[in-house]
């Protein structure tokens, strides 16, 4: 098979470790990304010396084959870093994991009170358990569900937690409850804890991007090619067998047909579907239209102020403002940053492409961004010294109700393929870290190589860590 005809789509966390294990095994490959850049949502954007991780990126893993990657390929420029992370609701920090004495201190003897009679009535009377809110209330209660799960998980997902799927919550929130918070709190956990309340994580000196570009390297070395800057737009097929695709050049808008013999894909799964040609039956089309993405943007800012929080992030659950989540750079690795006396944070915002945030051009949202910081006093405007916004389509599969039904359509037709696998968070549309996204790629390229017989769909995300 000539080198240029393996393409594998995205030169994210799932496409660099597939093209890693092919090119390792000396099978060339070219990989084919929009971007100008290795690393998908794990890259790493230099601002005049200042480095912006997209959001915050902690490599945390329960995979030895993924922790040893991390760890050959990043050497000494691997941070261990201690986790600082607090949530600001009601004017106040909440530690987070929570703390038994922050938590009681902040919410007042009261409102705790409360909140434990709110818990056992959940022991009591149990809700339904199929969407996010019945999961949390059943584990924690309402009241808590209210405080630290509600405000927030509505502004990831725009949508109502009554229509969120359970799996969500039980994927991210596995083996947590308000009985194991306590206890970690109180008696420190002995045994096995869930990944969430992870206290330490690994983190590259100058950031997740710079473990893609040596990834880069090396694939380059194994004779792999990257073609950046170009779309992937079309997938020609006869019935089970992918033929050739179609790319755009993002800079001049030309396409070209390029021969396939065999397609790895990292793209958004649903779009993937829509390049079919010929199309897929409706059914098919109308499942992958139905399975959607949130998406999301980071508004990233230099700051003339040494010190302003001492966490890695905060997360924003106040409803008072839209701001989901805020990143301090230098506190993840002191290179972040080119001059130690100012600071770069990164604000986060869940959006929908279209939306009012996601329009609004970039010199809006960075006033807006800091007018929202000030407003719950986390630094002043007249700090601000510049700044930058990116926007991320399909950063988050949204596990709507029913999303099963409509995957196991798309899948069952994918099926049919004997020279396509898709990998990856977009491709298998899974909410999940990038050390599934790595393993599903080299696992995709294992059963390319016959060195392995992966169910992708089934790599399971119970060996991936936890999100809080
Ligand atoms: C805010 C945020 C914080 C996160 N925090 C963490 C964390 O702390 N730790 C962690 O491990 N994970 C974290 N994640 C998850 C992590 O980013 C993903 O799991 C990982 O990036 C998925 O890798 P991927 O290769 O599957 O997809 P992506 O990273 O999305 O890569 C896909 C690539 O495909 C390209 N592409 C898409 N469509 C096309 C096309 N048509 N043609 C050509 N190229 C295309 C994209 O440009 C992209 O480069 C976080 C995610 C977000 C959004």
């Amino acid at each position: 098979m000539a080198q240029d005809r393996i393409v594998i789509i995205g030169a994210g966390p799932a496409g660099m470790a597939c093209a890693h294990t092919l090119t390792a095994k000396g099978r060339p490959c070219t990989v084919i990304e929009k971007e100008d850049m290795p690393g998908g949502l794990c890259r790493t954007l230099d601002h005049g010396g200042y480095l912006f991780d997209i959001g915050g990126h902690r490599f945390l893993t329960k995979s030895d084959e993924i922790d040893k990657l991390w760890r050959e390929v990043m050497g000494d420029d691997m941070l261990h870093v201690k986790r600082l992370s607090r949530i600001y609701y009601n004017k106040r920090y909440f530690d987070y994991p929570l703390s038994f004495f922050n938590t009681f201190w902040n919410l007042g003897p009261f409102e705790s009170a409360l909140c434990v009679a709110s818990y056992l009535k959940s022991k009591i009377s149990r809700v339904d358990d199929s969407t996010f809110e019945g999961w949390v209330i059943n584990r924690f209660g309402k009241r808590l569900y209210d405080i630290f799960f509600k405000t927030y998980t509505e502004k990831v997902w725009a949508v109502a937690c009554t229509d969120i799927s359970a799996d969500w919550a039980s994927q991210r929130l596995r083996g947590l409850s308000l009985r194991i918070a306590i206890k970690k709190a109180m008696l420190g956990m002995k045994g096995k804890s869930p990944k969430t309340l992870s206290g330490e994580f690994l983190y590259p000196r100058t950031g997740p991007g710079e473990f893609y570009y040596r990834l880069k390297e090396r694939v380059s070395e194994g004779g792999g090619q990257f073609i950046f800057k170009r779309t992937l737009t079309g997938i020609r097929h006869n019935a089970n067998n992918v033929s050739s695709i179609e790319v755009e050049d993002a800079r001049t808008g030309k396409r070209e047909e390029m021969p396939v013999e065999y397609l790895f894909s990292s793209m958004p799964l649903p779009s993937m579907i829509m390049a079919l040609d010929p199309a897929p039956p409706d059914e098919v089309l109308q499942a992958a239209r139905n399975l959607r993405f949130r998406d999301f943007l980071v508004v990233n800012l230099i700051l003339d102020k040494e010190r302003i929080f001492p966490d890695q992030w905060i997360y924003v659950h106040s409803p008072e403002v839209k701001l989901g989540r805020v990143q301090n750079y230098k506190n993840w690795s002191p290179a972040m940053v080119i001059d130690p006396k100012k600071t770069s944070l990164g604000l986060e915002y869940f959006c929908t492409e279209g939306d009012e945030l996601w329009r609004m051009n970039d010199v809006d949202l960075i006033n807006y961004a800091i007018r929202e910081l000030e407003s719950i006093g986390i630094v002043s405007r007249r700090y601000l010294v510049n700044g930058f916004v990116v926007r991320c389509q399909n950063a988050y599969p949204i596990y709507s109700l029913g999303y099963q039904k409509n995957m196991d359509i798309v899948r069952g037709y994918l099926s049919r393929f004997t020279n396509l696998q898709t990998i990856g968070r977009g491709g298998l549309f899974r909410y999940d870290n990038s050390d599934h996204a790595l393993l599903t790629g080299i696992y995709a390229a294992k059963n390319f190589l016959g060195a392995g017989h992966y169910d992708l769909w089934k790599v399971s995300a119970e060996d991936g860590y936890l999100e809080s």
